[in-house]
């Protein structure tokens, strides 16, 4: 089946790693761009541009989950020494590319996710980062709804799956009473 990207994070940093689905369950758990055309799918979806490979796309994923999680379960921030050094890095090769002087544009795509990492713990309200409640699920986002009550990655989704199981439990609990 054709990939379809869902970027449900309200961040491009958090849609990235919202590329592994079902993280939290390791027997489901699938790499979404873990070959280089489902990586320029991705890509695509999420409007940047540049060559680069799963691999290396996969590293920075990795480092940026290990900064930002902490965070979002509300324990951070966790380590960020991996990610200052790959921002480093980044920055030295970038170029700018938005309207304040410092909004920088990366030199190929791992430049631009770790950018957009940058950006994400500089510039968001952190207070609104949240993780997916459902069990296996372990996306991350961005909470942007007026009274900060959103707690799946689409409700459509987990939110549905629970409301779902939440039925049923009653319908079963209803049963043995
Ligand atoms: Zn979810």
């Amino acid at each position: 089946m054709l990939y379809q990207p869902e970027l449900i994070g309200g961040h491009v940093a958090l849609d990235l790693l919202n590329t592994v689905s079902w993280r939290l369950d390791p027997s489901r758990t699938v790499d979404r761009i873990a070959t280089a055309e489902a990586l320029a799918t991705w890509r695509a979806a999420a409007g940047l541009s540049g060559d680069s490979d799963p691999h290396r796309v996969a590293t920075v994923r990795a480092v940026v989950y290990d900064a930002v999680l902490p965070i979002a379960r509300g324990t951070g921030p966790g380590d960020l020494r991996e990610l200052q050094t790959l921002l480093a890095g980044a920055v030295r090769r970038a170029t700018p590319a938005g309207p304040r002087p410092m909004d920088w544009g990366g030199a190929n795509l791992v430049d631009e996710l770790v950018l957009a990492a940058g950006r994400l713990l500089e510039r968001e309200d952190l207070s609104r980062l949240r993780e997916c409640q459902d069990d296996g699920c372990g996306w991350l986002f961005l909470d942007r709804s007026k009274n900060g009550s959103r707690r799946w990655c689409s409700s459509g989704d987990c939110g549905n799956r629970a409301r779902a199981k939440r039925h049923y439990e009653r319908v079963r609990a209803g049963r043995e009473s």
